[in-house]
């Protein structure tokens, strides 16, 4: 299951577990689509793996399986 983490790791930008525009990599690295379209050129800066967008977690499954409310950000930026 997704961690669906709160916020993006560059920017601390809030991403909605219950809309578009958050973007993850195969270990669940969490960023906005800006930053991973100007600024990461659609890779993780941590694994070097791609980024695609996260799905959306709504409605019911959202309250049985609530999104992560723990924010990680790369405290000396994410280049
Ligand atoms: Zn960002
Ligand atoms: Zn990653």
């Amino acid at each position: 299951m997704l961690e669906m983490r709160p916020s993006c790791e560059c920017c601390d930008r809030d991403l909605p577990a219950s809309e578009d525009g958050a973007m993850i990599c195969s270990f669940e690295c969490t960023f906005c689509a800006p930053c991973t379209q100007d600024v990461l050129n659609g890779a993780c800066p941590n694994c070097g793996g791609g980024l695609v967008p996260r799905p959306t977690r709504t409605g019911t499954a959202l309250a049985k399986f609530p999104a992560s409310t723990k924010r990680i950000v790369k405290q000396t930026g994410c280049v």
